[in-house]
């Protein structure tokens, strides 16, 4: 039994500023919360003037991208015991960050099956994961280095069936094309109402979940008709602009369609501004977003860490300033990469909170995230299944 003390204490839903707070983990487990000291004969961690709040979760990341300006490139031309090396210092990077939990939406030979089962055996080593494996893509559609290409209702359906073989804990389809593959443009779809169907109706066999990687408004409509679980970004982005189409945001909120969105970066040199300082294209895509999050669904904010120089792994602190940005709390931010983001990852039962029952995933911050979340750049602690690990 080790009981956990800080100055304040964000549960997953609220900052309670308390009388010191201490939170008590047996057995890798979160047993009981309370104002004031421990009952004696505990091992005592004080975590001083931090706040003490969930292990944050990105909900959408890659760990075997490399974050450079060329990730594709990285990739194809690396083996997969290299891609494995980058995805073990990805990991830790990302638990560095007090992240504890992961969702790794794209891999390559389902190498994040491996390493969700090496930091399942040792916390130490990085968050707890779920994988999706290669993404289910067209023939030559976005991310097909990733080696998921299909064409055609049969195949997707075996493509689903080897991912529920390999072990992954979620379907990643790639309902529309994307930036960062040559050639495939987010305003375009990938895939027919029927294929995006068999998957739904083939994940449904084995209990998977699917999500979407959709930008278009005709992507997203599709994902969410054939019953997908999820869509990952949900810009509705056009070939100019934007087109938030609100019945479908009524829609998904009636169906419970989970969405993360992908926001925010790590400020590099020569990022491109209009005139007047704001990039139209990204300003428009960031009315969209609010639109979205303030619909009535079900919100992650994610980093989509290991795209691009601006999305190092362990960024998520940079998803949350961005999610403010749009107009959010930082409560309401805060609880995108905690309970909400368990929410979306259909764990909301195990992690994401800070009550008894729950797994002993804590993170400290110097400073109070409620009110500056620039705080969660400041890591005091991380704690995994009641080991402190950083
Ligand atoms: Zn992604």
């Amino acid at each position: 039994m080790v009981a956990i003390r800080a100055r304040r204490l964000f549960d997953g839903e609220r900052m309670i500023r308390a009388e010191r707070p201490t939170v008590l983990v047996d057995g890798g487990v979160i047993r009981s919360v309370f104002d004031g000291p421990p009952p004696s004969g505990h091992e005592v961690v004080d975590l001083g003037s931090a706040t003490l709040m969930p292990g944050l979760i990105d909900a959408h990341v890659h760990l075997a991208f490399d974050a450079t300006a060329d990730t594709v490139a990285g990739l194809v031309t690396a083996d997969d015991d290299v891609v494995l090396d980058r995805m073990r210092s990805a990991s830790a990077a990302t638990l560095d960050a007090g992240v504890t939990t992961a969702r790794d939406l794209g891999d390559r030979g389902y190498l994040g099956v491996r390493v969700r089962a090496e930091t399942a055996a040792d916390v130490r080593l990085g968050p707890r994961l779920l994988v999706a494996g290669p993404p289910i893509t067209s023939v030559g559609g976005h991310c097909w280095f990733l080696g998921g290409e299909v064409e055609g209702v049969e195949a997707i359906r075996a493509a689903v069936r080897e991912r529920a073989a390999r072990g992954v804990d979620v379907v990643k389809v790639v309902v529309t094309g994307g930036r960062l593959t040559a050639g495939s443009h987010p305003h375009e779809v990938q895939f027919g109402p029927a294929e995006l169907s068999a998957v739904v109706q083939e994940a449904k066999r084995h209990a998977l979940p699917v999500t979407g990687h959709c930008h278009a408004a005709d992507g997203i409509a599709d994902a969410v008709a054939a019953g997908f679980d999820g869509v990952e970004h949900c810009t509705f982005v056009t070939a100019d602009g934007t087109n938030v189409d609100p019945a479908l945001l009524s829609r998904m909120a009636a169906a419970g369609t989970r969405v993360t969105l992908t926001l925010g970066s790590v400020p590099q040199p020569g990022d491109h501004t209009g005139p007047d300082g704001v990039d139209p294209r990204r300003k428009a895509v960031h009315d969209a977003l609010w639109r979205v999050a303030t619909s009535g669904v079900p919100v992650a904010c994610a980093s989509d860490a290991g795209c691009g120089p601006g999305k190092p792994h362990g960024s998520l602190a940079y998803a949350v300033l961005a999610m403010a940005d749009l107009g959010f709390s930082p409560t309401e931010a805060l609880r995108a990469v905690t309970s909400g983001a368990a929410q979306v990852c259909g764990i909301a039962d195990q992690v994401g909170r800070i009550a008894p029952g729950y797994q002993g995933d804590l993170l400290a911050v110097h400073g109070d995230p409620a009110i500056d979340p620039g705080a969660l750049r400041h890591v005091a602690a991380v704690f995994r299944a009641g080991l402190r690990v950083r």
